[in-house]
């Protein structure tokens, strides 16, 4: 049965109605955004024909009377307080009926009704504050990690973005899940290089896309959330171009799918140190990122000791740890050391490779991606961990 009350009519059990002053009702559906305080249905139109007929009842918290029938009647409110906005929620027709029914009205106490109204009201208020300035566009890129596609809950993104002020745009999705989805490439579990350079191409493809749409202004900022293998946060962090503002978001740790920096976190420093000078001229430079873990040099690839001077950047004063970086500052504390090491390379002309090895947090993939700037430095060469060893060998060379 549906409802075809007017806007401004409570129903009472048994389908009575109760008309409501103009300026009390238009307060509650405002306030509710026009949607239901319990199940957030748009309460505007009909979902199955779209007929513009109002779905939505106002239902009393304190029932109207005192009467024995009323629901939650009993309460000591006055009666003349009950047809205020204060007393009226915005409902569906089934959530009405759940919240009236006699058996229910141990669960549905006024006091619990009163605390769905205030979280529903704050909600709406909260969101229909953010202006069409605070968008942000969102580019989630996923890719199966070690043989498992991973998934990535746009609710968890737009509860990120609007937790920091901003809406979620999703101008680059057009009809896929993801606006870049790698899980589809080959070879990822194997580590052939085929998947390397076909998410590298994909990448690139995409962000092609989104650099039109940065250069006809309809993206103004980017919000990234990243969910790959270390090479290709890597590489997706040195093809980013900084036109316009762009956020790289975490994933937190734990069970809940979070993403976004903790409220209080502690800004970490780095610090980097020259572990083998090579042997006079040096013709490769390798670095060492000892973040997340500590990277032994006994486990990089013999060839990358070659002639090599040998770079190692560790947090200063902090043993290496998966939660070690839980802050903006501490990525950009990161940058600036990881840029300090490349100037100090680029004091060396014989060094035509610069090898990598991270065992990194995502946001700092990115950044060390992020800080190269390839026309310029030499071939900069990626390895990546071989599953289940603690080795590791060459992934992919930075796109130039
Ligand atoms: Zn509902």
């Amino acid at each position: 049965m549906t409802n075809k009350a007017p806007l401004n009519s409570a129903i009472g059990p048994n389908n009575t109605t109760r008309s409501i002053r103009d300026r009390v009702s238009r307060r509650v559906w405002v306030a509710a955004g026009g949607r239901c305080t319990f199940c957030n249905r748009w309460l505007l139109d009909d979902e199955i024909t779209g007929q513009p007929v109002f779905i939505g009842q106002l239902a009393h918290i304190v029932g109207w009377d005192t009467t024995e029938g009323s629901p939650r009647g009993s309460d000591p409110m006055s009666v003349d307080c009950r047809n205020e906005a204060d007393n009226l929620m915005l409902i569906c027709y089934d959530q009405h009926r759940v919240i009236d029914s006699k058996s229910l009205w141990d669960v549905y106490t006024a006091d619990r009704l009163r605390e769905f109204k205030r979280q529903h009201e704050h909600r709406i208020k909260m969101l229909t504050a953010l202006a069409h300035q605070d968008s942000t566009t969102v580019l989630r890129l996923v890719d199966t990690i070690h043989g498992s596609p991973v998934q990535l809950a746009q609710s968890a993104v737009n509860e990120a973005l609007v937790s920091v002020g901003q809406y979620p745009s999703y101008a680059l999705l057009g009809t896929d899940e993801y606006e870049i989805d790698l899980r589809k490439l080959p070879g990822e579990k194997e580590g052939t290089s085929l998947h390397w350079i076909a998410a590298v191409e994909c990448i690139r493809d995409r962000l092609g896309r989104l650099g039109a749409l940065v250069a006809d202004r309809t993206v103004v900022s980017i919000a990234v959330f990243p969910l790959a293998r270390i090479p290709i946060l890597i590489a997706l962090g040195a093809m980013l171009d900084d036109t316009v503002p762009t956020v790289v978001y975490p994933k937190r740790r734990g069970g809940k799918e979070t993403w976004g920096w903790p409220d209080v976190g502690t800004d970490q420093d780095f610090e980097w140190n020259v572990l083998d000078s090579g042997s006079g001229a040096p013709t490769q430079a390798t670095v060492l990122f000892s973040i997340s873990g500590s990277i032994g040099r006994e486990r990089i690839p013999a060839e990358t000791n070659v002639g090599a001077r040998v770079y190692e950047i560790s947090p200063a004063d902090a043993t290496p740890n998966f939660d070690l970086v839980d802050t903006a500052t501490s990525v950009d504390l990161f940058s600036r050391c990881w840029r300090a090491v490349i100037a100090d390379i680029e004091t060396f002309p014989g060094v035509d490779a610069v090898n990598v090895i991270a065992a990194v947090p995502t946001t700092i993939a990115v950044a060390i991606g992020r800080s190269v700037n390839a026309s310029v430095h030499p071939p900069v060469r990626i390895y990546d961990r071989v599953d289940h060893e603690a080795s590791y060998s060459f992934a992919l060379e930075l796109p130039r």
